[in-house]
């Protein structure tokens, strides 16, 4: 297995680089200015950023050229979210739109949501949420009971959908919702677009412990959806969840290395003298930042050979949010009572490391995964696969 770039990826990455060396100082200012006084970025400075990405063809690494992507692959997805951690900027403001809604609508979307939207998600005059989990839904999202019921040209959309990131300021969401209760889980789902702005869409901000909203639960009562606005068949929500949810992956992968062990580093210079536990801890940190470097280059390997990656993205993703909280916890044990008055970044990262534990698939869900995949234990019994959706004794 070759760890290295290739010509091409070596040649992607260069460029990739020069971009952002030109381009996210700036926005680093803007956005360390704004995190001096708030845990989160303001919309404002992250839609600018979105706008620069556009206008230089960085908004959508993997979307064809055709529709206004850079016709990319998964390794160069890694590759720039590998050089954004670098330079220490954003990927994007619109993960949703660009790593969900934008390739669940080419792939499976009719000419008039592709004129409609595409170019909207690219500069960010839609910013997109995405309506899956539910209170009962989480790691077993085909459980979703948000109920879809055809009225003529419409459906009526009744339910509830919590810990969506960005609900509250999102101008359209994709929605998972139940149109068949009769059939097992997974065969009753269809995939709608909601505009936000629908009468009988509430959604409320919810407070998270670094002062900021980050999510937000989100009511539907009664919001009529157009049937041009449905994704895919009826029933076949599912099937578009999964490619979707495939390309969020993609879209993240390799981007969860958000803190700088240089930094960390110099935190300790500054923290000196700093006892032998510190010091073990921080060298620790550094041998686990190296091997997750190696993960992400053995998936980019993996990729560039053709092959798809499955239980190396689960591990890279554990190992990702360990490093994290071990970063999180280090700098804890470096700054001691200075971070409660110095915010950032060791605070916010603090204070969010549980979260990276649990959005994108939970650890225990990643391990069962390589339980399964590498392991070869059989997987968890689950009636509710199989028996009708409205029979599931809960
Ligand atoms: C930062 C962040 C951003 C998010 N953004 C969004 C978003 O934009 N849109 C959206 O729809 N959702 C979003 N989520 C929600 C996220 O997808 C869910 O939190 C996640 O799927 C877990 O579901 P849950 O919270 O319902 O926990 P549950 O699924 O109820 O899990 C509870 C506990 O049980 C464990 N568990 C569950 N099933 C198993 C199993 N089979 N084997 C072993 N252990 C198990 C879990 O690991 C967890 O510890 C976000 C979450 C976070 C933290």
């Amino acid at each position: 297995m070759d760890l290295n770039d290739s010509p091409t990826e070596a040649a992607f990455r260069k460029e990739a680089r020069a971009f952002l060396d030109t381009h996210a100082p700036a926005v680093r200012e803007s956005l360390d200015r704004d995190l001096a006084d708030h845990a989160e970025p303001a919309r404002e400075v992250m839609l600018d950023w979105q706008q620069t990405l556009f206008d230089n063809g960085w908004a959508a690494i993997t979307w064809p050229e055709e529709h206004g992507g850079r016709g990319g692959g998964p390794v160069e997805q890694i590759i720039w979210n590998q050089e954004c951690s670098r330079a220490n900027v954003p990927a994007s403001i619109n993960i949703v739109g660009i790593g969900m809604a934008g390739p669940a609508i080419i792939a499976h979307g009719t000419e008039e949501q592709r004129s409609r939207h595409l170019r909207n998600i690219l500069d960010g005059t839609e910013i997109w949420c995405q309506l899956f989990s539910e209170p009962d839904a989480g790691s077993d999202l085909a459980a979703v009971r948000t109920r879809a019921v055809r009225d003529g040209d419409d459906w009526v959309v009744s339910g509830q959908k919590v810990w969506s990131s960005g609900g509250h300021y999102a101008d359209w969401g994709i929605l998972l919702a139940r149109t068949d209760p009769s059939v097992p889980k997974h065969d009753g789902i269809t995939f709608f677009l909601v505009d936000m702005t629908t009468p009988g869409v509430n959604a409320l901000p919810l407070r998270q412990v670094t002062g900021d909203a980050h999510f937000a639960e989100v009511f539907l009562d009664e919001v009529r959806i157009p049937d041009s606005r449905r994704i895919g068949d009826v029933g076949a929500g599912w099937s578009v969840a999964v490619t979707t949810i495939l390309h969020e992956r993609m879209t993240l992968g390799g981007s969860l290395g958000v803190f700088q062990l240089d930094d960390l580093v110099e935190l300790a210079r500054e923290c000196a003298p700093v006892s032998p536990a510190v010091r073990d801890q921080v060298m620790r940190l550094y041998s686990r930042d190296r091997i997750l470097d190696l993960l992400n280059a053995r998936i980019i390997s993996k990729l560039g050979a053709g092959e798809i990656p499955t239980a190396e993205g689960s591990i890279a993703k554990i190992c990702a949010a360990r490093v994290l909280s071990d970063a999180a916890d280090a700098a804890i044990a470096l700054a001691g009572p200075r971070l409660l008055v110095d915010t950032r970044p060791w605070q916010r990262l603090f204070l969010w490391a549980p979260g990276i534990h649990i959005g994108g698939g939970t650890d225990e869900v990643q391990r069962n995964a390589v339980a399964e995949r590498v392991l070869g234990l059989p997987r968890e019994k689950d009636e509710s696969r199989t028996t009708p959706f409205d029979q599931v004794q809960r």
